[in-house]
């Protein structure tokens, strides 16, 4: 008796239970319907897709480290700076964003990461937050703990340091967002 090959039912190889005619256009396994995906190269399976996802990812682990500790430091630069020119800060803020961002993509040599952005300005937030904690935890010992009214005018330099967190940080995170599509 010989066994006809060429009729060989195909099964999903992530569903043993289902037949079918498909296969994946990179690692030729059978695969059913809805492990399918579509692509300009035709069907994949999940693990291809993911496989070649990973191929974009060009970023080492080091690159999160480099990247947090030049947010760090230069936004704590930049804070001590605006605690100085106060309202100015609205022009500084985005000044220190950029030269972050620019360091960060020269730190990192341009390799490409998905998380790189939020690593930046998470740690952009970071190295802004002590100058930003002395004014609250003044403002705060005045109010509750002397009761003095007075301190209200400690609130400013509370604002313009939350002013600049806020700009600083979101100026790294829309200047690197673009960072995995880009180059
Ligand atoms: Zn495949
Ligand atoms: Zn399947």
């Amino acid at each position: 008796m010989i066994e006809n090959t060429s009729e060989e039912k195909l099964f999903c190889v992530f569903h043993p239970d289902r037949e079918t005619l498909l296969r994946c256009s990179r690692c030729n396994r059978p695969i059913c319907t809805s492990c399918a995906r579509q692509t300009p190269t035709g069907y994949r399976c999940k693990e291809c897709i993911n496989a070649q996802q990973k191929v974009f990812e060009t970023a080492l682990w080091t690159d999160y480290l480099v990247a947090s500790v030049i947010a760090v430091i230069l936004a704590f630069i930049g804070s001590l700076a605006a605690s100085f020119i106060r309202f100015f800060v609205i022009l500084i803020a985005p000044i220190f964003g950029f030269l972050i961002s620019e360091a960060v993509r020269w730190g990192v040599r341009k390799r490409r990461s998905k998380w790189l952005f939020l690593v930046s300005a998470s740690a952009t937030v970071v190295g802004s937050l002590p100058l930003f904690l002395s004014p609250l935890l003044s403002f705060l010992s005045g109010l509750f703990i002397h009761a003095n009214i007075g301190s209200i005018t400690a609130l400013l330099p509370l604002i313009w340091q939350g002013l600049y967190t806020f700009l600083v940080a979101s100026t790294v995170y829309y200047r690197l967002s673009g960072i995995q599509m880009n180059r």
